[in-house]
């Protein structure tokens, strides 16, 4: 089985990863990841990728294809894997069926986590985290500690570490809501896409996911 996971940011896509590797053992590729990996290993494509973001350009459409044309390649493909940024275009999901095409495979399903611009905001602005214990909060969702700035588990006092501010946050979740939109149409049209709403408790999310991909078994 093969997935492509869709979340606009804060919708907690990191989360589900984790916990389908963890639990089931899937193969997790990020293509962020892929993508500094190869730059940081000075590869071939990685020093061309270097190269391209040193000159303030995107990497196009056919060095990612050839990226993860790369890493498929070498991962057991018998074992689920799920991709994860990418494709987030038409073209990108193309190109990515004809990667699996040469591989005998073809998109199995496509998770599409959809949260609102207001709570995602809610989650990265609220954010806050014991720096010592790194236990999280979330003072914006209800899971406050019970002393303002201060950790229950260790008494440290919390950091805000989010990048984040509203008005970058908007863009960021506008751009990839209008980036991956007609890859979602394209899915939904071919009856592969699992759209789930990603505002809920995450344990009973991936309960939900489970259930939807079959996996659970008991
Ligand atoms: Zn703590």
């Amino acid at each position: 089985m093969n997935l492509i996971w869709i979340a606009p940011p804060a919708a907690g896509k990191g989360t589900y990863c984790s916990m389908f590797k963890d639990k089931y053992g899937f193969n997790h590729i990020s293509a962020g990841d892929v993508l500094r990996e190869e730059v940081k290993n000075e590869s071939e494509i990685g020093k061309e990728i270097a190269s391209i973001m040193a000159k303030g350009e995107m990497v196009n459409d056919q060095l990612m294809k050839r990226l993860i044309e790369k890493k498929l390649t070498t991962l057991d493909l018998s074992t689920a894997f799920m991709l994860d940024g990418y494709p987030r275009k038409l073209n990108q999901a193309e190109d990515y069926e004809e990667i699996l095409g040469k591989l005998g495979l073809n998109v199995d399903k496509v998770i599409f986590i959809n949260i609102s611009k207001e709570i995602g905001l809610k989650r990265v602005l609220g954010r806050r985290t014991c720096p010592n214990c790194k236990r999280g909060y979330n003072i914006l969702t209800g899971l406050n500690p019970k002393i303002e700035g201060i950790c229950d588990n260790c008494g440290s006092a919390l950091e805000s570490r989010s990048d984040d501010t509203e008005e970058s946050y908007s863009t960021r979740y506008d751009v990839y809501i209008n980036e991956t939109k007609a890859v979602i149409e394209k899915y939904r049209s071919e009856g592969k896409l699992i759209e789930i709403n990603g505002e809920g408790a995450p344990e009973e999310i991936f309960k939900e996911l489970e259930k939807l991909l079959g996996v659970n078994n008991g």
